[in-house]
């Protein structure tokens, strides 16, 4: 379920990046028309250039930025997985994060309190109680 997501929003990613990478290159190419209008004497035309240049480079930055920080903040509002590590000989309990290789009845690292062998009881995902929002 979340794999289908994801795919989908790498998809629109990539297609957002390609217009902000499209409107990138022609205000670019813009500026450039602008130069070479000054340079002919077209004062103008090259005012013109140049400002939808700059407004295409501005809003191309802005929607990059933005459409990052989004990513950034999808990325980071996955919880992570844990393992629960339990003792059956004096019942301490530890959480980790889990690590490859895990599986419930996997016998861990021992037990800080006694030693002895420390058992793999629960594989899940952390889900934190979201930030009240005001
Ligand atoms: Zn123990």
């Amino acid at each position: 379920m979340s794999k289908t997501q994801s795919n989908a929003t790498t998809r629109i990613s990539s297609f957002v990046l390609l217009i902000i990478f499209l409107t990138l290159a022609l205000s670019l190419t813009a500026l450039i028309l602008a130069t070479t209008f000054f340079g002919q004497g077209n004062e103008i035309i090259a005012g013109y250039l140049l400002l939808i240049g700059f407004i295409g480079v501005a809003l191309s930055t802005y929607v990059l930025f933005q459409t990052r920080r989004r990513m950034l903040r999808l990325r980071i509002e996955i919880p992570p997985i844990v393992t629960t590590i339990e003792c059956r000989k004096c019942g301490f309990k530890s959480v980790r994060e889990f690590q490859r290789g895990d599986y419930i009845f996997k016998e861990g690292e021992p037990c800080q309190k006694c030693n002895e062998k420390m058992l793999i009881t629960a594989i899940y995902r952390e889900v934190k109680d979201k930030e009240k929002t005001a």
